[in-house]
């Protein structure tokens, strides 16, 4: 959601002329984009800003910096009143009127702070502009907010309550996006199995799912999907739409259904893997991934192997692990945990080492097979080595052909051969034509 933020402020600001630099030491207007979701963030943040006090002069002589997004919403005052070089803050709801902030502040000179964290609801407004970074892929919010109030997470706090687009705007953007070129779009939501609950009465992701597939877009993700609102009609909508991918994202978060209880996510590990045994039922070998949280204060050693156990049983290809975050003005953050920080970390390290080996292990199931790839350009490494993800999401890595060039392949789908299984990427030859 931050990523797509940041596309959507880069395309308002095109739209007043502005153009990108390098780097910030080059720029006129800079704007940080915060998340406050883990305390790792919010500390990167005070420390970024604070390093633009000494970056060199930009070209203007006049600096302009903007902090916007979760953090913002949540801390306004206090960015207002202690970070002297900020001359704007906007929070999650006022990406709207970012370009009139900047306007104000370049009018009031630089004395004045020009804020607009306002909790007001300004409704849906994702038909911003948006500059996307790659011409292939493209963010689509269907929804934004939260109505959950899991006991650890700031997000309903910062980001208010779940609003839905209408459904036949949903389809017209992804019908424009593929007509601009894109072959892959991602579906945008806290909780994308509510989508539509606030503007329907019911929820109506299946249909979404199915009518985007009718557009003609050949690859359809989405994240992120909670466990309770799952239901069976969106898990056959997955299994018949042709262009949704072969993959899920469904944050566990724990493995015992105690901790699962105190996080207030409202399924049971039974439900959990019910849950798993059906998705995989309706769409075999389907690539399942997570979220799990280490160190939710009062975690027993006995909660914890719960979530070893579960991981391994489900068999997730891949998993975001985090250590809990004390979020304060949440729930969970009134909880003391005398759990030692060493214990939480060797626990993390045990969790991630399982989660390593699950993933080493799918990837070998895709050696010898010949996987989709949509490419996305060189790799970091070495300009000769394309990259790309599979349906199921899988990091290919493959040699640039002789006699091709990697701008000629960048955003066309292509077969990769694989013949070599990392744990964190596949790897071989490319066969036949990109198309
Ligand atoms: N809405 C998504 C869902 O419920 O699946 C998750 C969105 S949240 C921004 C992304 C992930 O951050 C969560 O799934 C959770 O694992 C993690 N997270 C959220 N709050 C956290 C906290 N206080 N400490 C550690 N991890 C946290
Ligand atoms: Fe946070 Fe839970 Fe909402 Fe996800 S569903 S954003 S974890 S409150």
């Amino acid at each position: 959601m931050n990523l797509h933020d940041s596309e959507r402020v880069s395309g308002l600001l095109g739209l007043c002329g502005c153009i990108e630099v390098a780097s910030p030491d080059e720029a006129d207007i800079v704007v940080f984009m915060t998340c406050c979701v883990r305390e790792k963030a919010d500390t990167h943040l005070y420390g970024q800003v604070s390093a633009m006090v000494s970056a060199p002069e930009p070209p203007s002589g006049r600096r302009i910096v903007c902090v916007g997004g979760c953090i913002a919403q949540r801390d306004g005052a206090r960015i207002r009143e202690h970070m002297r070089n900020v001359d704007v803050v906007f929070g999650t709801r006022a990406l709207a009127s970012l370009p009139e902030l900047i306007a104000d502040a370049l009018e009031g000179g630089s004395k004045e702070v020009v804020a607009d964290v306002s909790e007001d609801d300004p409704g849906f407004s994702t038909d911003l502009p948006s500059r996307r970074e790659d011409a292939w892929h493209a963010w689509v919010p269907i929804m934004t907010g939260c109505n959950n109030f899991c006991s650890y997470c700031i997000v309903p706090y910062v980001r208010g309550r779940e609003r839905s687009r209408r459904l036949e705007d949903v389809v017209a953007e992804v019908d424009r996006l593929r007509a601009d070129g894109v072959r892959e779009v991602c579906l945008l939501g806290q909780n994308v199995n509510s989508y539509g609950r606030n503007v329907y009465g019911h929820p109506r992701f299946a249909e979404l799912l199915r009518a985007v597939g009718e557009t003609g877009i050949e690859r359809i993700r989405f994240t992120s999907s909670h466990p309770k609102d799952l239901s069976d009609e969106t898990i056959a909508a997955m299994a018949e739409t042709e262009a949704v991918m072969p993959q899920l994202h469904l944050a566990v978060q724990s493995g015992s259904t105690r901790v699962l209880k105190a996080m207030n996510r409202r399924y049971t590990r039974e439900d959990f893997l019910s849950l798993a045994s059906r998705i995989k039922h309706a769409m075999p070998g389907i690539a399942l991934s997570t979220d799990i949280i280490v160190g939710f204060p009062g975690e027993t050693e006995e909660d914890f192997e719960d979530t070893l156990s579960l991981v391994r049983e489900v068999g997730f290809s891949s998993a975001f692990t985090f250590i809990y975050s004390k979020r304060s003005g949440t729930p969970a953050a009134k909880v003391d945990d005398p759990t030692p920080r060493e214990v939480i970390q060797e626990r993390f390290d045990r969790l991630a080492e399982l989660v390593a080996t699950l993933a080493h292990d799918a990837n070998q199931e895709e050696l010898g097979r010949t996987v989709e790839v949509l490419v996305e350009g060189p790799s970091k490494r070495d300009d000769d080595i394309l990259v790309g993800h599979s349906r199921k999401n899988k990091t290919v890595h493959f040699p640039l052909p002789e006699g091709a060039s990697a701008e000629g392949l960048v955003g066309k789908l292509v077969d990769v051969r694989v013949d070599e299984a990392r744990t964190w990427y596949l790897r071989g030859p490319l066969v036949g034509d990109a198309r």
